[in-house]
């Protein structure tokens, strides 16, 4: 993974950039802004000292010998001293300065907002967006859950999207005397896939015996006990992560569901130098469309087509350019021999899936394009 290789080259004064976040929208930011011989001082606000690969996590947890393979360590994805990494969160930004908790002030020409989004912090859900700063620990917390999903006396997963099915198909094929319950608002599985696409999942999830499918349900973790259930994942209610920009100058570009809005060129509107994009962010692009944010995939392709190449254009002071709105879709693992996916109207051969993403949830292939090395075995 690098620049895009028409991306425009900044050969001006020495400018900073302040890139906010730990995830796929962040790193991808600050990695292409870094590349090659580029002069522009970039500080990374996050957190965490590593990547988390999200995509990995429901494998991580069946498999957790194989835990450490979805930790991607910053310090691999960065040659040392080409960035500045503030180990904490924002808590503020200013017209001029991001603020951290720690009290710190960072200066910017161009900011770029990365922050995110996060499960409610009640279920076992939560693990799924880590909080935990240090990647020897995250691995240890996919463990330890680990360990309870392989003993529990049932696991009731709330909401059958990309992330509840990815669940219960992990947990219960490779746990075939754990019950799983799945619970689904609607009367089928993938209303909003394509029909093979959703008629193939459904066929998948009915092979394994011990995973019930409850439709037309609507369910809390309350309910765990009468579902005969110890562990709960609920999958439902992603929220963007905005708080900290309600006391800023970023009061007002915050909607009332807390997506950052933002322009075709990704700036936040009203804030030509501040740029926003991921699972925090509502790009202007999506308002009159029926889909909303990007995906993981559709974040890092927009950051080296587009936001980098604009970060780059504002710093030169040149006019910037739309983002491509991308395929809707992709690519999803039932489990380890088993998956669907789809990229707009084209639906991807299911043995393909099976080949490249079922085997190892596309881990080595996402270390690989972030670091050009292979992760550890185990
Ligand atoms: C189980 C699962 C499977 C998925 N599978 C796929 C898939 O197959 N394909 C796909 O394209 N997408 C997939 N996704 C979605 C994908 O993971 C997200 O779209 C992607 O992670 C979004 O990236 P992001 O950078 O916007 O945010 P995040 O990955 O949420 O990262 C946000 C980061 O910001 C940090 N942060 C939060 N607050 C602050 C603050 N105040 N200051 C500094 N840092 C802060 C957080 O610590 C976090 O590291 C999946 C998600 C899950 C949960």
């Amino acid at each position: 993974m690098g620049a895009c290789a028409s991306a425009p080259v900044y050969e001006g004064p020495h400018k900073q950039v302040v890139v906010i976040g730990g995830g796929f929208g962040a790193i991808a930011t600050a990695k292409a802004l870094v590349a090659g011989k580029s002069q522009i001082g970039v500080t990374l606000v996050s957190p965490l000292d590593y990547l988390d690969i999200s995509w990995g996590t429901p494998r991580g947890l069946v498999e957790p010998n194989t835990a450490a393979r979805q930790v991607v360590p910053y310090s691999k994805i960065f040659p040392s001293g080409k960035i500045a990494h503030k180990q904490n969160k924002a808590a503020k930004v200013t017209a001029t300065h991001v603020v951290t908790d720690s009290g710190e002030e960072l200066p910017y020409d161009q900011l770029v907002i990365a922050t995110g989004s996060v499960y409610g912090p009640d279920s076992e859900a939560a693990i799924l967006k880590p909080e935990t700063g240090v990647g020897a620990n995250r691995v240890e917390e996919i463990k330890a859950l680990g360990s309870k999903i392989a003993t529990s006396k049932g696991v009731l997963i709330i909401g059958a999207g990309l992330s509840g099915i990815e669940m219960a198909g992990e947990i219960a094929f490779t746990y075939p005397n754990v019950p799983v319950k799945l619970v689904c608002s609607d009367e089928a599985i993938g209303v909003k896939f394509p029909k093979s696409v959703a008629e193939g999942v459904t066929k998948e999830l009915a092979k394994l015996p011990n995973l019930q499918v409850i439709y037309s349900t609507k369910a809390s973790k309350a309910d765990s006990e009468k579902y005969g259930c110890d562990l709960c994942f609920l999958t439902t209610g992603l929220k963007p992560v905005t708080g900290f920009l309600k006391d800023g100058v970023l009061s007002d570009a915050v909607d009332d569901f807390g997506y950052v809005g933002t322009t075709p060129e990704l700036t936040v509107r009203d804030h030509p130098n501040i740029f926003a994009i991921g699972d925090c962010a509502y790009p202007g692009i999506f308002l009159n469309a029926p889909r909303g944010t990007m995906s993981g995939y559709q974040t890092v392709e927009a950051c080296k087509a587009t936001l980098v190449p604009n970060v780059i254009r504002a710093l030169a002071g040149k006019p910037l350019k739309g983002v491509n709105a991308g395929k809707a879709g992709g690519v999803m693992t039932v489990h380890k021999k088993a998956g669907f996916g789809y990229m707009d109207k084209f639906v991807i051969p299911a043995f393909i899936v099976r080949s490249m993403k079922c085997p190892d949830a596309f881990r080595e292939k996402t270390w690989k394009d972030f670091t050009g090395a292979k992760p550890p075995t185990a």
